[in-house]
């Protein structure tokens, strides 16, 4: 099929195109507001692209992103070390940082137990090897309360046993199948305080 547009525009409609949910009508409209854009926002917008990629990263303890050698959490005297709260991705961190309620600190695993997108056990059991090194007191399980999220937590609470730690699961008063992210600050007060 011939292409309307010069390559460059191709190009970045290829670009957007990429993204997660946009399609490629989509993308054609990102792309015309990008060139509507005065030269100045449109170079702020290419670099935040790429001064994230470069300078965003994992942090080594809890895998939380970071753009320091830790993450603020890791890094701060004031946090609890004892209790780790174990989420799917980093944006629930800050749903239950919201909340001002945890002062412990986190595990991110980037994902859930999904067949889907190809998270066997071997990588979330990689993932926890931090508790396998003592000082952990608990261990709140606060992976999505849906059918991944669920079978990640049970997979998670029977590979801690052993450990001899308390295992909680967060999720009371979060609704099933719904997502951390979207947990109002008084559901994720009431899903840590009730968490059993
Ligand atoms: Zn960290």
């Amino acid at each position: 099929m011939a292409s309307f547009f010069p390559a460059a525009m191709e190009n970045l409609i290829d670009g957007f195109a990429s993204l997660p949910g946009i399609g490629r009508k989509s993308a054609q409209r990102l792309a015309f507001h990008v060139l509507s854009l005065p030269q100045e926002e449109a170079d702020r917008f290419a670099n935040a692209v790429l001064e994230a990629k470069k300078s965003v990263h994992t942090c080594p303890v809890c895998q939380n992103l970071t753009d320091g050698e830790l993450c603020p959490v890791c890094a701060s005297d004031s946090r609890d070390k004892t209790t780790i709260c174990v989420v799917s991705e980093p944006r629930d961190v800050l749903s239950i940082e919201r909340s001002r309620e945890y002062h412990g600190v986190y595990h991110v695993l980037h994902g859930a137990l999904s067949p889907m997108n190809r998270v066997g056990p071997d990588d979330l059991r990689e993932r926890l090897e931090r508790v396998a090194q003592g000082g952990v007191e608990e261990v709140i399980l606060a992976t999505n309360p849906d059918t991944e999220g669920d079978a990640t937590a049970m997979y998670l609470s029977r590979l801690l046993k052993p450990f001899g730690i308390r295992i909680t699961r967060l999720g009371f008063g979060v609704p099933v199948g719904s997502n951390l992210e979207y947990a109002d600050d008084a559901t994720m007060l009431k899903a840590l305080e009730g968490r059993r």
